[in-house]
């Protein structure tokens, strides 16, 4: 497609570039550096919309921020499910916390695959998944040391904190 003609240039969206069916085509300028960037951010809000993502800054920043926080709700559930007994896990009190964690497991794969289609650095990427669950364990700890483990009010608490303190937070 060309930028300047906005007319159909005969070629797909990315023709002949990394980001096929994303921007530009090779021909328009699809591999400048600047034809990549735009393609990267028109994937990026795709699948920051696709997932219902809030986008207050870029999407690249809005998807890295969803990866933290499900991360960290993930991990959470999981310790704390793991420590409670199978049969209290489903049904009573645990099944709204057992339920959250499937969905948010699910959330956590399409949130993560987002991000690994963006060619965000894998190496960022694991290392904010490492930052969100050593975050939420201290979390866990606290809640714990406080009795309020099973709060039913906990979860949420725990991904609005997350929420709140998002990958960025640390630059
Ligand atoms: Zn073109």
């Amino acid at each position: 497609m060309s930028k300047t003609t906005r007319r159909q240039c005969g070629h797909w969206a990315g023709w002949g570039t990394p980001h096929n069916g994303w921007g530009l085509c090779r021909i328009h300028g699809g591999t400048s550096p600047l034809g990549e960037k735009q393609a990267q951010r028109l994937q990026a809000a795709a699948s920051a919309q696709a997932l219902g993502v809030p986008v207050e800054t870029t999407p690249e920043e809005a998807l890295e921020a969803e990866l933290w926080r499900t991360a960290g709700t993930v991990a959470w559930l999981g310790e704390h499910l793991q420590a409670v007994a199978p049969e209290k896990r489903v049904g009573g009190e645990m099944g709204a916390f057992a339920r959250l964690y499937g969905e948010e497991r699910t959330r956590l794969t399409a949130v993560a695959k987002a991000c690994v289609d963006l060619g965000l650095d894998e190496r960022r990427v694991s290392a904010l998944e490492r930052a969100a669950e050593s975050f939420a364990e201290v979390l866990r700890r606290i809640l714990s040391d406080l009795g309020v483990l099973d709060d039913p009010r906990a979860p949420e608490i725990v991904r609005l904190r997350l929420a709140q303190l998002g990958p960025g937070t640390d630059a």
